[in-house]
C-alpha cells in the first residue's frame, strides 16, 4: 500500500513546493525523482549573500548512503571567481551542482556560501541565490516569454526582452509569427539545443544571483552558436562566483581553478597550463579530445546532465 502512496506524496510535496514558490522549475523536475523529503531547519534564518564565497568543505555523498560517489570533495570558490569541474562522464560533477543547490543533503562534511551551511538555512534563499543553465533546459508549456520571464516573478516586458537581447535570442524571438507571445514546447514551437540554452541564459539574467552554475553542453552546437552562446556566458560569469561543468577548452584555459574529479575523487587541481604540465589525467583529456577533434565526425554526445 505505501508503494500506491509514494506518487501521491511526491506530487503532494511537488504541489506545495510550487504553491510555496519554493523553488526554480530546475528544481522541480529534479524533486519528482529526489526520494527524500528536504527539510528546512525549524527556525532557519534566510541564506545572506555578501561576497558568494562558495565553498564545500569534506563533503561525502551517496544517493544510496551505501555507496558513496562524493569522497572527501574540498574546494573554495572565492567570490567572483571561477571553477571548472571536469572528468570523465559519471565522476560526479552534476552531483557536486546538484548538492550546492542541495536537491540531497550530503552525509557529512559542510557546503558553505559565505560562511553559512546551506542546511541551515531556507531552502528558498539558497534557492534565490544560485542560477543554473542546465545542458538540458525542460521548458514550460507556454509563450517564450512566459518562459524568460519566470527568472524573476514580476518582470516587465522591457526587463524581459532586455535580458532576451544580452542572451541573444531576442532577434530570434521577434521574427517569430507571435513574438514574445509564440508557444514553445510539446504543443507549440520546438526550439533547438542552442535557442534552449539561450532562454535558460536569458532568464538566468533576469534572475540575477550572486552565484551561477553551468553545465555545458557535451553536443556539438553549430560553431557560430556555440561562439555566442560561449561569449554570454563567459560575460555572465565575469562578476559572479561561477561552478562551470566544463566541457571546452576555452571554458578551463579561463578558469581560475580547474579540478579534476575521477571517481568522485579530487585527483588533481589547478589552472591549465599546470595540470597540462604535470602530465596526468587532465593533460590525457585534452590530448584525447584534441585528436577527437582533429579526426572524428562531430557525433552529438548525450549525456543526461543535471
Ligand atoms: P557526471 O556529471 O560527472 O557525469 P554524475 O554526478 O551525474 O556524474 O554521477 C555520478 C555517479 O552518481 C554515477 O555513478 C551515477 O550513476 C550516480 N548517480 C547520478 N544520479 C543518481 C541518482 N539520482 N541516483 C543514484 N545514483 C546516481
Ligand atoms: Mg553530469
Amino acid at each position: 500500500l505505501s508503494q500506491l502512496f509514494r506518487p501521491l506524496d511526491l506530487l503532494g510535496m511537488v504541489y506545495r513546493t510550487i504553491r510555496q514558490g519554493l523553488i526554480d522549475m530546475e528544481a522541480m523536475y529534479k524533486l519528482i525523482d529526489t526520494e527524500a523529503e528536504i527539510a528546512d531547519a525549524p527556525g532557519a534564518p534566510a541564506l545572506k549573500v555578501k561576497a558568494g564565497e562558495v565553498r564545500f568543505d569534506h563533503v561525502r555523498f551517496g544517493y544510496d548512503p551505501d555507496r558513496e560517489i562524493l569522497h572527501d570533495v574540498s574546494f573554495t570558490v572565492p567570490a567572483g571567481k571561477t571553477l571548472a569541474i571536469v572528468g570523465p562522464s559519471g565522476a560526479g560533477k552534476s552531483t557536486i551542482a546538484r548538492t550546492l543547490f542541495r536537491f540531497y543533503d550530503i552525509q557529512s562534511g559542510r557546503i558553505l556560501i559565505d560562511g553559512q551551511d546551506i542546511a541551515e538555512v531556507t531552502q528558498s534563499s539558497l534557492r534565490a541565490a544560485i542560477g543554473i543553465v542546465p545542458q538540458d533546459m525542460v521548458l514550460f508549456n507556454d509563450t517564450v516569454g512566459y518562459n524568460i520571464g519566470y527568472g524573476r516573478a514580476g518582470a516587465s516586458q522591457q526587463e524581459i526582452e532586455a535580458a532576451a537581447k544580452a542572451a541573444s535570442i531576442h532577434d530570434f524571438i521577434m521574427r517569430m509569427p507571435q513574438g514574445y507571445d509564440t508557444r514553445v514546447g510539446e504543443r507549440g514551437l520546438k526550439l533547438s539545443g542552442g535557442e534552449k540554452q539561450r532562454v535558460a541564459i536569458a532568464r538566468t539574467l533576469l534572475k540575477d544571483p550572486p552565484v551561477l552554475v553551468l553545465d555545458e553542453a557535451t553536443s556539438a552546437l553549430d560553431s557560430r552558436t556555440e561562439t555566442e552562446i560561449q561569449d554570454v556566458l563567459r560575460s555572465i560569469s565575469r562578476k559572479r562566483t561561477t561552478l562551470v561543468v566544463a566541457h571546452r577548452l576555452s571554458t578551463v584555459v579561463d578558469a581560475d581553478e580547474i579540478i579534476v574529479l575521477d571517481q568522485g575523487r579530487i585527483v588533481e587541481r589547478g589552472r591549465h597550463a599546470d595540470l597540462v604540465r604535470s602530465n596526468g589525467l587532465y593533460a590525457t583529456m585534452w590530448a584525447r579530445q584534441a585528436t577527437e577533434r582533429e579526426d572524428m565526425p562531430v557525433e552529438p554526445v548525450i549525456e543526461d546532465d543535471f
